[in-house]
């Protein structure tokens, strides 16, 4: 499809950014009343010419279809935040939801958005303790969830949650008590009619709990001020344009799904698809389809199971209506950029962001040349750079080309404001006026950033450092191999060994002879200092639910070391 790129130019639209001048194109609640995210996303648009313009798509698991205007949502996200006021929720208190991708859960957050309440969402697999550990870190107030969820997950949690004061339900017709709450009974009784308090832009707006791939989740609390970041990154990045179909793949408990499968695209007035079924190649393939899908996000561990299937799209579906693919939330191997092209024609575009950092900070951008397997270039607006930090020593590296830590200067507007509960952490992740990310990168001559691997999974093996994602992207060339993982294993004479797991495709066959020619194959690409040393051929890799994979998980099993916590683990 002809339609020209907002990002035409990145070195003059970088140059003459202000995040100022963007927010122009917010229009901030009536009467100089501050800026809030639902109004942004929603009200605005209620009240223009996109009023009668779907918002919202739902893709039920049978199949059937729900359209919601912008109108719509005005209605409901105004009768959610009478519910609120209804149970005397003040501003900054917390509002969790523990659903799957149905209509309450996008009601329930902007609506709790409006209340100038803070909304935290949790993904609907986690057991009764993961979600207690989030209800109580989180201080929840109220809780939005299903009866089946209820049941099955919570109602046991209850004694050991005071604060907790409502659980509303979104399928049950009466109230249970004072405190179990029939959602659409109290809905019903709300009026449609809502006007949004003063927000500051500073004011709490989400609490998102990170993935927990290194460790224990943290949760990160960001402002409304972040839709600027939103609005900016779903202009330039995810390149909206007017009328354009959209659809985010990202889980509605992790950030992607708050900022990318919510606020950006509404922000930017465009119809954001949401199916309720979990990962089902045909049923991706169809929807691209059936839904004329102009721009779409998702992930690599997404596009590694299409690449798997060993189908090409394009000779069993019409895809002309897409424009635009783009992957987050893990590293995107060179080999899927090229798979994109050659199977989509355009390739998947990757960017790199975190839970802290609210929004995408580095994206290969769509009027970019694309080099495969580099995260792209700084967000108009946003300063990174590669620095040595040892200790409490820093120091940007200004050379090009050498690992470093990647850093971000202070300031863009969806930056976390802190860790819950955990100040200490959050001052310990900034030296002066740099955040450091705790991911490990360079910058190369032309100013694209290459991601190295996560500071935790670094191994050190005969005197190098080496990064996994190098070793894994190695690996990943094999015509054999559809994942790999890499961890370092202590040994005495090298410091660390690389060990590598593998994941083949399906009509592979793990013996000695397989082994023996993806060592060779490793060793031609990457050297034999950094080729693994060990491998073994294993079913699945053990991932989060956001598809990050555990290489900490592998390195406790292979080391018979405590596992840590795996509430966030994916079940196979
Ligand atoms: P935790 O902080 O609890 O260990 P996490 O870092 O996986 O978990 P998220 O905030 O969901 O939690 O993920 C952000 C991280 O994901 C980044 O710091 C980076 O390591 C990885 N990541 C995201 N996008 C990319 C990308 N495009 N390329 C490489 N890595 C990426
Ligand atoms: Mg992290």
């Amino acid at each position: 499809m002809a339609v020209t790129p907002n990002l035409q130019d990145y070195t003059s639209v970088t140059a003459g950014f202000s995040w100022e001048k963007e927010q122009s194109s917010l229009t901030g609640l009536p009467n100089n009343q501050g800026l809030n995210i639902a109004h942004e996303a929603i009200d605005r648009h209620a009240t223009s010419e996109l009023k009668d313009q779907v918002a919202f798509r739902f893709i039920h698991k049978d199949r059937s279809v729900m359209d919601c205007t912008y109108k719509d949502y005005l209605e409901l996200t105004n009768r959610f935040a009478n519910v609120l006021g209804e149970l005397n929720v003040n501003k900054g208190d917390r509002i969790f939801s523990f659903l799957g991708r149905i209509p309450e859960l996008y009601f329930a957050a902007l609506g709790t958005l409006k209340k100038v309440a803070v909304f935290c969402p949790l993904f609907n697999v986690f057991g009764p303790e993961p979600v207690f550990q989030r209800l109580s870190r989180g201080d929840a107030k109220v809780l939005v969830t299903t009866k089946d969820l209820f049941e099955k997950k919570v109602r046991q949690l209850l004694e050991r949650l005071p604060e907790l004061k409502y659980v509303l339900l979104t399928d049950i017709d009466q109230d249970e008590d004072e405190q179990i709450r029939s959602l659409p009974r109290l809905m019903e009784q709300a009026s449609d009619e809502f006007i949004i308090p003063p927000t500051d832009p500073e004011d709490p707006a989400l609490l998102h709990f990170t993935s927990g791939t290194t460790g224990m989740p943290k949760g990160a609390l960001h402002v409304h001020k972040a839709v600027l970041v939103h609005y900016v990154t779903g202009k330039y990045v995810l390149d909206f344009h007017p009328g354009d179909i959209y659809w985010c793949t990202a889980d509605p408990g992790w950030v992607t799904g708050t900022s990318y499968g919510i606020i950006a695209p509404l922000v930017n007035g465009v119809t954001n698809v949401v199916d309720e079924e979990e990962f089902d190649a045909t049923r991706w393939y169809s929807i691209l389809e059936e839904q004329k899908v102009n721009v779409w996000y998702t992930a690599p561990t997404g596009i590694r199971r299409l690449m798997r299937m060993n189908i090409n799209p394009r000779e069993k579906y019409n895809l002309e209506n897409l424009r635009l693919m783009l992957s987050v939330g893990e590293p995107l191997h060179a080999e899927a950029v090229v798979w994109g092209e050659k199977n989509f024609g355009m390739p998947f575009l990757d960017n790199w962001w975190q839970t802290e950092t609210g929004g995408i900070m580095i994206a290969n951008y769509r009027a970019m040349q694309v080099k495969p397997g580099s995260m792209g270039k700084p967000l108009p607006g946003v300063e990174a750079a590669i620095a040595e930090v040892i200790d409490d020593s820093f120091r940007i590296i200004e050379e090009p080309d050498k690992d470093g830590h990647l850093v971000l200067k202070r300031g863009w507007p969806s930056m976390f404001r802190t860790y819950l509960h955990d100040e200490e952490r959050y001052n310990k992740s900034f030296h002066g006026d740099w955040y450091i990310t705790g991911d490990l990168a360079k910058r190369d001559t032309e100013g694209y950033y290459w991601f190295v691997g996560r500071a935790d999974d670094i191994i050190k093996t005969s005197g190098h450092m080496v990064g996994p994602f190098e070793v894994e992207s190695a690996l990943m060339e094999h015509p054999a191999i559809a994942e790999a993982a890499v961890i370092g294993k202590p040994d005495q004479l090298i410091g660390e060994l690389v060990k590598a797991f593998i994941v083949l495709k399906p009509e592979q066959h793990a013996d000695e002879n397989l082994k023996m020619d993806i060592t060779a194959h490793a060793r031609r690409k990457l050297g034999p200092a950094v080729a693994p040393k060990e491998i073994a051929f294993i079913d699945n890799l053990p991932k989060t639910r956001s598809g990050k994979i555990l290489r900490r998980l592998l390195k406790a099993r292979e080391l018979g070391l405590p596992e840590g916590d795996l509430s966030t683990l994916e079940q196979p």
